[in-house]
């Protein structure tokens, strides 16, 4: 088959693609609550199906992986990945359908997995099936990576899959992640968490201003200046100034958020969790805070425990201290990489707009494959708004295109005219 006929195959078995993404939302996969069982079994019993085989592996029999592959060693080899969890549903209430009815209406499917990213996953598994069923003639191979452990940090899924040799002799990956019809991912920001700890002495609450030494005040005057650490600017190649600028000029436009550009090449703080006293009539004597450190493109820790160093002395308080736990760096694919072009060409083409290369602040799993050196993009289908909230949906339109941007990005990546 040619490339043309492989991207009319999709347009005309559409329903088949729409009713995948469907089926697995029905399937509840909420993580870190519930099983990943079933959904792991569908996937499995979908390969099996389309005549491919698989390996299901891993590290920990409530998170497996499932691996496959069609193709020959010669040539170029991409892996595409997509996990299968999702997070939970939270209050049913808040939901304007049932989030697992995978229902499908005349230009959505709804559902909570449908952005983040069942769709992308029902791309992926569908391109492969239609390389695989068609048996064409690949001058590379496809690897599938499908992982269970995305959403609670990914230590049982892609991370173990690349640390175990999976990554290796890869030319590039695509993480079928939501990223929009506008945008190609090609790099992301790390981070860290920082935990601050202030000390004080117990007394009795009466005594509260003349007696004892309040930990939770001090932490206060602390926090309140924890927001110099956004200052730290991200230090990018000159080769990398362009598809910085348009990403944050895409983030202002996508989420008309003024100024919101900022948070790609920028540092950036959340405050999230603190932890202090013992009851209201008592003099606390300990409390800590825990601030989520996101970090872009060419920050490293020292330079963060720098500006703490400074925090802590513009505060003037004694007795706090603070620990910086690492998670990752910030991490980019070249925007001229092979797979970034051929992702490229061939959505504009589809889409008949210009599809922009652009970092971003959430994390993923493409951090992995970068780590080996893979030059790794983020491409899926998504509706923003329900990702990781309520009413989460997916336009029937963009799960369609996507699939066909896959085939038809795959082919020229291997040869297939
Ligand atoms: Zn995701």
């Amino acid at each position: 088959m040619t490339k043309k006929e492989l991207v009319q195959y999709v347009e005309d078995h559409r329903d088949e693609l729409i009713t995948l993404v469907s089926q697995l939302i029905q399937i509840k996969s909420e993580n870190p609550i519930g099983t990943q069982r079933d959904v792991v079994d569908f996937v499995e019993a979908f390969l099996k199906d389309a005549g491919i085989e698989y390996k299901e592996t891993g590290c920990n029999p409530d998170y497996p992986c499932v691996v496959a592959g069609y193709g020959t060693d010669m040539g170029f080899s991409l892996i595409i990945n997509g996990h299968v969890d999702v997070v939970p549903a939270g209050d049913l209430s808040q939901w304007d359908f049932n989030p697992f009815s995978g229902e499908i209406t005349d230009t959505q499917i709804l559902g909570r997995g449908t952005s983040d990213m069942k769709a992308g996953v029902a791309g992926v598994l569908f391109a492969l099936s239609l390389f695989a069923g068609k048996q064409v003639p690949l001058h590379g191979n496809i690897r599938l990576h499908i992982v269970s452990d995305e959403e609670s940090g990914g230590q049982f899924g892609t991370q173990w899959l690349c640390a175990n040799g999976y990554g290796e002799h890869a030319d590039a990956c695509l993480v079928a992640e939501p990223t929009s019809m506008n945008t190609i991912e090609i790099g992301q920001k790390g981070g860290l968490l920082l935990k601050i700890k202030s000390y004080g002495k117990s007394a009795h609450g009466s005594l509260g201003d003349f007696k004892g030494e309040n930990a939770i005040l001090k932490l206060s005057k602390v926090l309140s200046h924890v927001s110099l650490l956004s200052k730290i600017e991200g230090h990018f190649s000159e080769r990398q100034i362009k598809p910085l600028m348009d990403s944050k000029l895409l983030a202002e436009r996508e989420n008309h958020i003024p100024g919101l550009g900022r948070v790609i090449d920028h540092v950036s703080t959340n405050v999230g969790l603190i932890q202090g006293g013992t009851r209201h009539n008592m003099v606390p004597d300990y409390c800590e805070a825990t601030v989520d450190v996101r970090l872009p493109i060419g920050v490293n820790k020292e330079e963060i425990d720098e500006t703490l160093k400074q925090i802590l002395e513009i505060s003037g308080v004694e007795g706090v201290e603070y620990e910086l736990q690492y998670k990752s760096d910030a991490n980019f694919t070249d925007h001229e990489a092979p797979i970034v072009l051929a992702f490229k060409e061939n959505a504009e083409h589809l889409l008949g707009k210009e599809v922009i290369p652009a970092y971003q602040w959430a994390s993923s799993d493409a951090r992995d494959y970068r780590k080996l050196g893979i030059p790794t993009i983020q491409f899926g289908p998504s509706n923003t708004v329900g990702i990781h909230s309520y009413n989460e949906t997916v336009q029937i339109e963009d799960v369609v295109t996507a699939a066909k941007i896959y085939v038809a990005a795959i082919c020229d990546l291997m040869e297939i005219k």
